[in-house]
């Protein structure tokens, strides 16, 4: 048993033990050892309100799907070439909750792992490679997933850009080349795509693929500008590409207004792919795609994922999805949201270091920055905000290109209660600066 206060023990064997290139997060580590809800309780016995992991979806431990779980796990767990009542019963329900030509499922493990099939199934669909990612995105570990994610390529110790990789601009209303309040804002970033699409022309190709999340994650918590995702599609299916909405952070009721991302634009992808809340924690994940593209990828190579799809995975999925239903969350998730954003917007008003708050239900980003017109990100700001509201019991974290914008994506039970706290938290800590 390891019982130093700091740690440095624990954190001795971790840096001998587990791979090096992990951070752990906070100045001061935590050792969180329970949680329930959208609550966090660490060996000190402190309770803390967790403001940012979006995969304990439904809460941390939530009790039906643990029962679900348990029940599953006693009773059977193995790989899916037996039939099953639960896939089949969770395809149908899941695929319910989409567009009818989304019609097709695939299970697998990780977000990483459904963007990596996804690619290769639009890859066998239209014979081309190339693919068109968002500038800053994020899709995974995997090799594929690497390489078409600017967050990853494009750093320190990335491996660059790969020939077949092309980044289109961020839509970025508050920090992009077009702003809040420009009516053809989401068409002029469209065009960056296109630039692209007649790029590719030059040189006798055509995109495979055009992917994005439907509200931007680590690009900086940013809802797509209107009309944006409309065109880009437009374009992208008129050359023959196919378009994956990257639903792995929004999907699930989080953005209150509707149960996925992709429906605050007013489109139909031809792929969703679906990971973190899916399985509240447990390594579930998706692919689903239309009836043409399944028949394309059933070109004579068998498909098989020892995991993906296993009896426990499926009780897992069918049990968030009851809960987020039987439990109202998807409206909660509206009116918690929008009374939280009231909150923040509040404090944008009263401290000029908060420089736009913008979101959707629980997926919330509030951009800092030293100065509202040379838009300097305020950073180490920012940073002692995060630590001010932890040492207050609210975990908070920062995401985008430039680390300063606060990023909030709770557990759905996040509550109006919690929202007033940290408020009032935030209020207190922004004074102190
Ligand atoms: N897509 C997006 C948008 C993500 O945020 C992530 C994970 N942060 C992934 C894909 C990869 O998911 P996983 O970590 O489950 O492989």
């Amino acid at each position: 048993l390891i019982t130093n206060d700091d740690y440095s023990e624990l954190l001795e064997i971790r840096k001998k033990k587990i791979g090096r290139n992990l951070s752990i997060g906070y100045k001061d580590k935590l050792k969180i050892v329970k949680g329930a809800l959208q609550y966090l309780y660490d060996d000190k016995g402190r309770t803390f309100v967790d403001c940012v992991n979006n995969p304990s979806h439904v809460g941390h431990c939530h009790p039906v799907v643990v029962r679900k779980m348990q029940h599953q796990i006693a009773t059977l767990n193995t790989n899916t070439r037996y039939l099953n009542d639960a896939i089949t019963e969770y395809a149908e329900k899941l695929t319910a909750t989409l567009p009818e030509k989304l019609s097709v499922c695939y299970f697998v493990n990780s977000g990483s792992e459904a963007n990596d099939l996804a690619i290769r199934m639009s890859r066998h669909f239209t014979k081309q490679k190339d693919i068109i990612v968002l500038d800053h995105a994020y899709h995974g570990t995997s090799t594929v997933a690497m390489e078409m994610s600017p967050y990853k390529f494009d750093s320190k110790g990335g491996s660059g850009q790969m020939p077949w990789i092309h980044k289109a601009i961020n839509p970025d209303l508050y920090r992009g080349p077009y702003k809040y309040g420009d009516a053809e804002a989401g068409e002029k970033y469209a065009a960056d795509v296109q630039r692209i699409i007649e790029d590719l022309k030059k040189e006798d190709k055509a995109p495979a693929v055009f992917i994005c999340e439907t509200l931007l994650g680590v690009g900086g918590q940013i809802p797509l500008p209107e009309n944006y995702l409309k065109t880009v599609y437009d374009y992208v299916r008129a050359a023959g590409g196919v378009c994956i909405a990257d639903e792995v952070q929004v999907g699930f009721g989080r953005i209150g207004d509707h149960f996925w991302g992709f429906e605050l634009q007013n489109v139909v992808p031809d792929i969703v792919v679906l990971g973190k809340p899916i399985g509240n924690g447990h390594p579930l994940a998706a692919v689903i795609v239309t009836e043409e593209i399944a028949e394309a990828f059933n070109n004579g190579l068998e498909y098989f994922n020892t995991f993906g799809g296993n009896p426990v995975s499926m009780a897992t999925g069918l049990a968030v999805l009851e809960v987020i239903e039987k439990e109202e969350m998807q409206q909660h998730a509206l009116e918690t949201g929008n009374y939280l954003m009231d909150g923040l917007k509040a404090l944008m008003a009263k401290y000029p270091i908060i420089s736009d708050v913008r979101g959707h239900g629980l997926f919330i980003g509030a951009e800092m920055v030293k100065d509202k017109t040379t838009m300097e990100p305020a950073v180490p700001e920012i940073d002692i905000v995060v630590e001010k509201l932890k040492a207050k019991g609210y975990l908070l974290s920062t995401d985008g290109p430039l680390h300063n914008v606060l990023k909030i994506k709770p557990p759905m039970p996040f509550n109006k209660q919690n929202a007033d706290e940290m408020v009032e938290l935030l209020d207190i800590a922004l004074s102190e600066l």
